[in-house]
């Protein structure tokens, strides 16, 4: 059995250096006690980000999806779900009225819908980007050609979470897809200049800590520039809806040394873990997260996008990502709200 000493030793290291390898990693996600982990996260996070956390406005926009992962509700083959897009009117409403209460970046999710033509997103960016906005987009997989385009647009960060870096486990849960493609197109994202997130789904039937750790080694490969990290919630009418959901400590654990691999880095308290645990929030940016993302859709759209269950109440004021509930939060933590744009700071090589 490892003693305290070591994994003191291990953690001082880590903290200096922000380097592991997959053994000592496997060891700290399955400590009993991880408290010595959060605190060291904690420092590193306040020593690189500051004490600011960033607001992203999140607009979804579509819940259409082509694709059929076995953990999301907006999976295609969902017939139980009302399925909308918005207009490009409406989702510059939703901008504006974000760039009317400051924020300063703005998230344009959706399921992977073929429907909007790579021009219209591009306009959609322009008319943002006019407003002095940065744009985060979360649209899934697409060739290298239209990432490009959405570039040249002015697109400044991507959302693509590779979920699992478990080739086998990745095959299993999106069938129809490839784990190629998908790290393709990180690669893609990385070449062409936009700040690349990625990150992991916690908890997924059959996920072993050494494939949570093998995730961990492969953000620092890509030098991933943020990293959501969320539990697995199942969701009812999909394959998984029957599982076990994902444990909140495991997920805090994979916070806490994703900041201490990747010190610089922008790292979100998800909503799934604020859904998944009352105090969510709280405890993400005790762990090392520096970025919230409130949903500033309209609101007969966020109850139809059900990607797991609890995301949406019947009154969207009381939902844990609402604007207005998120900002006191952090400032009851004694932490400020981001002003400018949030962008990464790279201070490690
Ligand atoms: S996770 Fe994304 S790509 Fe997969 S089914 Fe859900 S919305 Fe579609």
């Amino acid at each position: 059995m490892i003693k305290e000493k070591d994994i003191e030793e291990l953690i001082e290291k880590l903290e200096a250096h922000h380097n592991i390898d997959k053994e000592e990693l496997v060891t700290l996600l399955a400590l009993e006690d991880p408290s010595m982990i959060y605190q060291a996260a904690d420092r590193v996070r306040k020593k690189y980000v500051g004490d600011e956390v960033h607001l992203r406005g999140l607009i979804e926009f579509s819940n259409y999806c082509s694709n059929t992962c076995f953990y999301c509700g907006l999976r295609g083959p969902n017939r139980t779900i009302k399925r909308y897009r918005m207009e490009p009117e409406e989702i510059l409403q939703c901008v504006k009225y974000g760039a009317s209460v400051g924020l300063k970046t703005i998230v344009l999710q959706s399921g992977e819908d073929k429907y909007f033509k790579i021009i219209t997103l591009c306009k959609i960016i322009e008319e943002i980007k006019k407003l002095d906005i940065a744009v985060t987009l979360s649209i899934g997989e697409l060739s290298t050609k239209d990432y490009a385009e959405l570039k040249k647009a002015g697109a400044d960060r991507y959302l693509l979470r590779i979920e699992t870096t478990n080739k086998e486990l990745y095959q299993k849960l999106h069938p129809g897809m490839s784990y190629e493609n998908r790290v393709r197109c990180l690669m893609d994202l990385r070449e062409l200049g936009y700040e690349v997130g990625t990150g992991s789904l916690v908890g997924l039937p059959g996920q072993t800590l050494e494939m949570l750790a093998q995730d961990l080694i492969f953000f620092k490969k890509i030098d991933a520039d943020m990293l959501g990290i969320g539990p697995f919630i199942p969701c009812e009418n999909t394959p998984l809806e029957r599982e076990k959901g994902g444990n909140v400590e495991i997920v805090l654990k994979m916070l806490a040394l994703s900041r201490l691999i990747l010190p610089d880095i922008n790292i979100p308290a998800t909503t799934a873990l604020a859904v998944k645990d009352k105090a969510g929030y709280i405890k993400g940016l005790k762990c090392g997260a520096n970025v919230i993302m409130p949903n500033i859709g309209i609101d007969e759209y966020k109850k139809l996008y059900k990607l797991y269950p609890g995301k949406v109440p019947d009154n969207p004021s009381e939902a844990v990502n609402n604007l207005e509930n998120i900002k006191k939060l952090i400032l009851s933590q004694n932490r400020t709200i981001g002003k400018d744009k949030g962008y990464r700071k790279k201070i490690l090589n």
